[in-house]
């Protein structure tokens, strides 16, 4: 008998949000980013939710080896491009695309003397500071990437530092656009620029933004980058992460729960057991008050997560026992809702789901809640 944590993929959903992306850039070709396994959602079920995308993008060379045995023809883009020097003939002989955002990965293209054409996105760092060639220099590295005669084709990239907000006090989307553009001025090539935030928020961003390819990521698990709601931009979770209560327990006046005694009772009141702890990926410095449904009432945690199960608080569902249903985030509940609760982000809580919590998908054409 299996503990009864599992997570639900909800692979219509994966695909709804797909479109969904598609009319916030109507006319741009979309790289569905499936690097972390998917956002925890499985590689495989990511291929298949994601089976009407322009391109997959991702940032593990291995999975990107492991697309095309699962049979996927179509553009695959490394984010970060190579890693060594190994690396470069296999892009070559899997067709697959490649970030190149440093010297150095010039210089193993240079060497490698590659037989069969690749494909590349040049980086621009444009405020980010993470990855990329300043604008200074972009030009210089077009130009040396140009001259690899295995080179191909060669797009032209940036990302976003705050694409969850248009008015961000450091560092602007606008800012980055325009820096984007002075240093690709002239250089010819397909333009990528947003992620999740960009995709959303690109309505509102001057026309001057025209990416040929956009890379959502998030979005399409029915999450946001911040900022925002699923619910207002009609995107639907990916993942339901579901359990049942395993016990429960009559508090008086007084009584504590859990580890380090962190919830006390003021009143008589019934807390349930549920089995999800941080060694399921449900995160372990969850306040009180993080929300909960328990029999689609939506409640509360009550108490330290522990190892292996949480308390919730059973006052506003009187007839929960144990075997109710509980979702910990999903269908009834955004994840974004959870992930403020506990000071994270959605992104943690999809990539955090740990391996020993079954994985199953949602039976197409159910009902979405
Ligand atoms: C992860 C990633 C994305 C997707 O970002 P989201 O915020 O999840 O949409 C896009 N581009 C690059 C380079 C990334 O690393």
């Amino acid at each position: 008998m299996p503990r009864p944590i599992s997570a639900t993929i909800h692979l219509d959903a994966m695909a709804h949000n797909l479109s969904r992306a598609r009319a916030c850039a109507p006319g741009a070709k979309v790289w569905a980013v499936v690097k972390a396994n998917a956002y925890g959602h499985g590689l495989e079920r990511g291929l298949r939710g994601f089976a009407a995308a322009d391109g997959l993008a991702l940032i593990e060379t291995e999975n990107a080896l492991l697309l095309r045995e699962l049979g996927w023809q179509g553009p695959v883009m490394l984010l970060e491009g190579i890693f060594e020097a190994a690396d470069a003939p296999l892009l070559a002989r899997h067709g697959i695309t490649s970030a190149v955002h440093c010297i150095e990965q010039i210089e193993i293209l240079e060497r490698a003397n590659l037989q069969q054409p690749v494909d590349c996105f040049l980086k621009m760092n444009t405020g980010m500071n993470r990855l990329g060639f300043k604008p200074e220099t972009y030009r210089a590295a077009y130009e040396r990437l140009r001259a690899i005669p295995a080179v191909r084709n060669i797009g032209l990239m940036t990302h976003f530092a705050n694409a969850d907000e248009l008015a961000h006090p450091r560092v602007t989307i606008t800012e980055q656009i325009e820096r984007f553009q002075r240093g690709a001025d002239g250089i010819p090539g397909e333009r990528s620029l947003c992620n999740s935030g960009g995709v959303l928020l690109r309505q509102r961003l001057s026309g001057a933004l025209a990416d040929d390819w956009v890379r959502p990521g998030i979005m399409l698990y029915g999450g946001t980058p911040g900022g925002m709601t699923a619910a207002e931009h009609g995107l639907l979770p990916a993942m339901t992460l579901a359990s049942e209560i395993i016990g429960v327990q009559e508090l008086q006046a007084g009584d504590c729960v859990g580890y380090g005694s962190h919830f006390t009772a003021e009143r008589p009141m019934r807390v349930g057991v549920v089995a999800c702890g941080y060694a399921d990926g449900y995160p372990r410095h969850a306040p009180h008050g993080t929300p909960i449904l328990v029999d689609g009432v939506r409640t509360t945690l009550a108490g330290r997560v522990s190892m292996d199960m949480l308390a919730v608080d059973l006052t506003p569902v009187p007839q929960a026992r144990i075997g109710s249903q509980v979702t910990l985030w999903g269908r009834g509940l955004p994840i974004d809702d959870v992930a403020h609760a506990a000071g994270t982000i959605g992104y943690e809580l999809m990539c955090a789901v740990a391996p020993r919590v079954r994985m199953a998908e949602a039976d197409v054409g159910a009902q979405h809640g």
